[in-house]
């Protein structure tokens, strides 16, 4: 019996292969579906630690929300709404991105002054404002606590 084996980086690439050498369809609906259970119960979410893989430190990332725009970094806090300087472009959610990218990139949790000093938020009253509207699962209370990457 061969074995066939691939990286799961390459699986989408596989099955396109096999797609393509294989013409007549060669299993049924209830197969496909068995094959659909197994691989998604299997299925473990890639979570790589970027920062090792690059061997970079978290102080070669530049730091501040990034325009959706423009991608210029960082944009300015003004009266409620990140503002890009370059481009001109206004928005009330810039940060949410941002977020994200710490999470994947940084650690997956964060305090308010650590967030704050990555986003360059003037304020933790102002950072709170803004943590507080993207309803992260947090622990701990006050100046202790801590909020987690979702777990989607
Ligand atoms: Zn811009």
């Amino acid at each position: 019996m061969t074995l066939h084996i691939c990286n799961s980086e390459n699986v989408l690439e596989r099955i396109e292969q096999i797609a393509a050498y294989y013409k007549k369809e060669q299993l049924d609906k209830r197969e496909l579906k068995k094959i659909t259970r197994l691989l998604l119960t299997n299925h473990t979410p890639d979570d790589p630690n970027i920062l090792q893989a690059y061997n970079l430190s978290p102080k070669d990332i530049p730091t501040g929300v990034q325009c959706p725009d423009c991608f210029t970094i960082p944009m300015t806090y003004k009266g409620g709404k990140w503002c890009c300087l370059k481009c001109n472009l206004i928005s009330k959610t810039a940060h949410v991105p941002s977020i994200n990218d710490y999470f994947l990139i940084i650690k997956p949790s964060f305090t308010n002054a650590e967030i704050c000093e990555f986003l360059h938020i003037p304020t933790i009253h102002v950072g709170n404002r803004i943590i507080k509207s993207m309803n992260l699962p947090h622990t701990g209370t006050f100046k202790n606590r801590v909020y987690h990457k979702p777990k989607s």
